[in-house]
């Protein structure tokens, strides 16, 4: 360590003590407020927030009052009202709490002074966050508005300043959504009406509240800063757009599980300590398969926070890895030819008993409440793949999923062989056996007993059921999650108001309602066989078998796009009222656009890149090499050098007739206007020929000496020496 840069960082800077002792102490949540609010005001909240009503006047001061208070005592000198736009990452505008008082002596006074109003609605200047067209400039307004049930937090900057972080929603003028998070916080609402609705069916007639649960694994990259900073593609596009493969890339998969490298521990260290303080329940962390590559994976929480988490905490690696002289990379695919960066979103449901709906009980009942939730959220899948396919679509993800390495994104279930059985057996309409493993006929209504099974998982599927939860591996490291939550929570409820009334029917001829629900489940697996694959996913033969099976294959982004755009397939957010038509249509050209924009700034770049650092590295080494031709005697010799300079001059022509021909695309990008033509031209024309220009590059990369080499290689940002 004592080599890097100095201010340098050491685990021995962080002060032993436990955990539990400064857990949250960033935060002010519902806890804070109930032992430093007055009684009445406190109760006013708690009603409002059951009520989903708007708080009085003076209960609002009274909570802004205790906040200012309590982040002043803390050193907090600001606070913004922090949300999530439609551009993926958070935003959030900075104000001072001063204010200046006038005394009647005309004297000024400066106080710190946090309203009411201005804890629970902002106007950010919002003109430049993307709408897709949803606001006309007349009315180019955005509101921000405090979500009380996430909790306001401070962080802190690299020069120490602190900032009193309130949580909101943004939307315009006429209460459209313009961020991620209101969709969610819709869906999770959703989503709870009809769980509830469906369990009552069942049986569990006192539900009240369905929680939506959630915890996401989240996988990045490490790079050392110094070597970062001299590749303009990392520092520009968050990922290298040239660059050949190692020899060694993930060969030996010795990285995965292996130590931790002690440098990247201390890292690691601080960034749970900052992430402990803010109130973020981080558990595990290990190396992933891709060297220089690892993993945070948090406790999971009930859904709205564990998004907010999520994404305070890929801020929070972004700022403590600066501090360790690393660069954190969220990029779904910074590097070709070595395993991406996924966020496995972990996802149940459990009610206000807080049990896990999703977990085999101990009961017949919680069984078949088991099986029949599971069997729900198999229709669900089955019939919104596509547009949960295009919930996780984002350029990086486009090549982490659907590029030239990786398969397509068709969304399937694994289920596992203990509960593939199960549902088998179910689907024969056969009482289920006393058989193996744990599973027994209770001889109760022919429902199985179940027991977790946790041994097989299978790595390619991109939605497995992993023994009391179901895990949506397909989504991008850099993804909010909400986005692809809110999809899947609208896909269940949809699903779960179908099952309920289909429910109804069969309940009106079958008496016997643990046989309704079996009968239910019957039906369900039968009709929605088509989604289970237990196969490996990223095989050809699985692209032929889905198309046999009808499932939506989504190639690129175009395919994604589409699914937005289109009706029938969004009908569901719809009537789940989690996105308006309107909101829909603006989310649909909002990511068009940024989509476009990822991709131009990634081809300009590559053509910069070639320009600048290729281009003058093979017309140097051709200069050496032709003198040394010029200079040795030995015929034999001289022929040999000679098929190296033809070969050296063959990548030369490849990279500027490549250059040429990428060049006259982006400028034909240039000249459309519309965006559907634009996404169809970079997906069809500029990416095949931004891979070949690539490919010509990194072929260069391999014949140029190294000394003529001025971009840092695979093997430095990959295999440094102080990562290991
Ligand atoms: P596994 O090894 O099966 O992936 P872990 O216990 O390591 O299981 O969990 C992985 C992630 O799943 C963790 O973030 C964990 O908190 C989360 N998780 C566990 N149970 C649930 C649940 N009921 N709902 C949502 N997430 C869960
Ligand atoms: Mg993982």
């Amino acid at each position: 360590m004592s080599s890097q840069s100095p201010g340098h960082f050491s685990s021995k800077d962080i002060p032993v003590q436990p955990v539990s002792e400064y857990f949250g102490e960033l935060t002010f949540g519902l806890g804070e407020m109930r032992e430093r609010l007055p009684r009445d005001a406190f109760n006013d909240l708690t009603k409002a927030l059951e009520q989903g009503r708007k708080l009085s006047k003076d209960t609002a001061d009274a909570i802004a009052k205790v906040i200012m208070d309590w982040a002043v005592r803390k050193g907090a000198t600001h606070f913004c009202h922090w949300f999530q736009p439609m551009t993926g990452l958070t935003a959030e505008k900075h104000d001072s709490f001063i204010s200046i008082q006038h005394s009647h002596h005309s004297e000024l006074k400066v106080i710190e002074r946090f309203t009411g109003s201005m804890l629970i609605q902002g106007e950010p200047d919002a003109s430049s966050f993307p709408s897709g067209g949803m606001r006309s400039t007349f009315e180019a307004r955005g509101y921000t508005a405090w979500d009380p049930t996430s909790p306001i937090f401070i962080v802190e900057n690299a020069v120490g300043a602190k900032t009193l972080c309130v949580p909101t929603v943004f939307f315009g003028y006429h209460g459209q959504a313009l961020d991620n998070k209101t969709p969610l916080l819709r869906s999770v609402q959703a989503l709870s009406k009809e769980a509830c609705n469906f369990l009552k069916l069942l049986g569990d007639v006192d539900v009240k509240n369905v929680t939506a649960t959630l915890g996401s694994e989240q996988e990045y990259f490490l790079i050392d800063r110094d070597v970062a900073a001299r590749r303009p593609d990392l520092m520009m596009t968050g990922r290298t757009l040239l660059g050949a493969p190692t020899a060694r890339g993930q060969k030996l998969e010795d990285h995965y599980f292996g130590a931790i490298p002690t440098r990247v521990l201390a890292f690691m260290e601080d960034l749970e300590r900052e992430l402990y303080r803010l109130g973020v329940p981080v558990k595990t962390r290990h190396n992933e398969v891709a060297p220089s590559q690892f993993e945070l994976a948090p406790i999971f929480e009930s859904m709205t926070i564990a998004a907010d988490h999520n994404t305070l905490t890929m801020e929070t690696m972004k700022r403590v890895a600066a501090r360790h002289n690393l660069l954190c990379l969220l990029h779904e695919k910074p590097f070709a030819a070595i395993n991406g960066s996924g966020k496995h979103c972990n996802w149940s449901m459990s009610n206000d008993k807080g049990e896990n709906l999703l977990e085999p009980g101990h009961t017949p009942h919680q069984n078949l409440r088991f099986l029949a939730v599971s069997a729900v959220v198999i229709r669900a899948v089955h019939k919104h793949a596509g547009m949960l396919a295009s919930a996780i679509m984002s350029p990086g993800n486009d090549l982490r999923l659907g590029g030239n390495e990786a398969p397509p994104t068709i969304i399937s279930i694994f289920l596992g062989s203990m509960l593939e059985k199960i549902f088998e057996t179910i689907a024969k309409g056969e009482a289920t056996q006393g058989s193996e493993r744990g599973i027994i006929n209770l001889g109760v209504s022919h429902i199985p007993d179940i027991s977790k099974d946790y041994t097989d998982r299978n790595r390619t599927s991109p939605f497995a059921f992993t023994g009391n939860k179901f895990e949506f591996r397909a989504v991008g490291a850099s993804a909010n999650v909400a986005v692809p939550m809110s999809v899947l929570n609208a896909a269940v409820t949809d699903a779960l108001a179908e099952a309920s009334t289909r429910l109804k029917a069969i309940q009106a001829k079958v008496a016997n309602r643990d046989d309704a629900v079996l009968a239910l489940v019957r039906e369900l697996i039968n009709e929605n066989k088509g989604i289970l694959f237990s196969g490996n996913n990223y095989s050809s033969e699985w692209r032929e078998e889905a198309k046999r099976r009808g499932l939506p294959i989504i190639d690129s982004a175009a395919d994604a796009f589409a699914y937005w755009n289109n009706e029938k397939a969004t009908e569901f957010l719809v009537a789940t009222s989690v996105l308006s038509r309107e909101e829909i249509q603006s989310r649909y050209v909002v990511q068009m656009e940024r989509y476009i924009k990822t991709l131009e700034i990634e081809l300009d770049t590559t053509v910069t890149l070639v320009n600048e650092y290729v281009v003058p590295a093979v017309e140097n080494q051709l200069k050496r090499s032709q003198d040394v031709v010029r200079e040795v005697r030995s015929e034999a010799l001289k022929s040999q050098l000679n098929k190296r300079v033809a070969g050296l001059e063959g990548i030369f022509v490849d990279l500027l007739a490549g250059g040429e021909l990428l060049s006259k695309a982006l400028d034909k990008l240039n000249e459309t206007h519309d965006e559907v033509a634009k996404v169809a031209l970079l997906v069809r024309d500029c990416k095949p020929l931004a891979a070949k220009l690539r490919a010509a590059a990194d072929r260069a990369e391999q014949e140029v000496a190294d000394e003529l080499w001025n971009l840092p290689k695979y093997r430095e940002m990959l295999f440094h020496p102080s990562m290991k």
